[in-house]
């Protein structure tokens, strides 16, 4: 699965990489790094927390092959 941040809604509250720092990272300036690799398989439960506890919804998921 691929997770896309939306950066123009990004606040840089920071609660995605505080709660799942194996997935998300703070770029230079605190708010979410856009460019998150594929999730693995194993990984996305973690990453829905992310997902979930964004107080933006700055963080949507794609599946593979959309
Ligand atoms: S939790 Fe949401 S608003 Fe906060 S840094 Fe992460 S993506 Fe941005």
């Amino acid at each position: 699965m691929k997770l896309v941040v939306n950066t123009e809604v990004c606040s840089g509250h920071g609660r995605c990489y505080s709660l799942v720092p194996e997935i998300f990272e703070p770029d230079d300036n605190g708010y979410c790094d856009p460019n998150i690799a594929d999730v693995p398989p194993e990984l996305e439960a973690r990453a829905m927390i992310g997902v979930n506890n964004c107080p933006e919804d700055a963080i949507s998921v794609a599946k593979d092959g959309d």
